[in-house]
């Protein structure tokens, strides 16, 4: 059974919420100083379209907001595991890693395979019928950040949908820092270590039963 250990493992989710917290309140604040230049709204869901890398801590944090899920509306989340197994089963034949594990390769020519794989294919936490995430709390580090200004090794990155218009001072001026401290990978090092699960995976690999 794939990540059978994620269930019995001593992590402390103290650690994600203070994460959640520190990086939701860098939201609110870059929000608040983006005013219109940041569209995001919900049912915008471009962004839930196309696959995405995510580590062991948001398929920790990913998992668990389902189990959460369950136990308030089974119904729901028994959709979101079948449209996460459907798209498994859709991308194991291309999927750039172990289908069996749902780990992805690493190495450059892994990741060129993997720009190239599965850009239509939609998350399988976002409901078709409402535009809603089904996860949303729970969501991984990537969807909390995307959509203002955040700096990365290609530079200072924005949804194409925001700051239309804006020249770049006004992007740099509203540059979101999301978990200044990298409290991130501390948590990621310490899962790891606990489960003994490393490596990057995607989101329908994560939440298929
Ligand atoms: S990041 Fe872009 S696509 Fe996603 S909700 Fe915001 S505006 Fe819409």
């Amino acid at each position: 059974m794939r990540y059978a250990l994620w269930m019995g493992t001593r992590f402390p989710s103290r650690g994600d919420q203070k994460l959640i917290q520190i990086v939701d309140s860098a939201l609110a604040d870059v929000t608040r100083r983006s005013g219109k230049w940041l569209v995001c709204r919900p049912g915008c869901t471009q962004c839930c379209i196309g696959a995405f890398s995510i580590n062991q801590l948001d398929a920790f944090r990913l998992r668990r907001g389902l189990a959460d899920l369950e136990k308030r509306a089974p119904e729901r989340a028994a959709r979101v595991r079948q449209r996460a197994g459907e798209s498994v089963a859709r991308l194991s034949p291309e999927f750039p890693g172990d289908p069996g594990s749902g780990v992805l390769h690493e190495g450059e020519e892994a990741e060129q395979q993997f720009a190239d794989f599965a850009n239509d294919e939609p998350c399988p936490a976002l409901d078709p019928e409402t535009g809603n995430c089904e996860l949303y709390e729970s969501r991984p580090m990537t969807c909390r950040v995307f959509g203002p200004p955040v700096r990365s090794e290609d530079g200072l990155g924005v949804c194409e949908l925001c700051f239309q218009g804006a020249s770049d001072k006004e992007i740099a001026a509203c540059e979101m820092k999301p978990d200044p401290d990298d409290l991130e990978s501390r948590l990621l090092e310490e899962l790891e270590r606990s489960t003994g699960t490393r490596g990057n995976t995607i989101i329908a690999f994560c939440l298929a039963p």
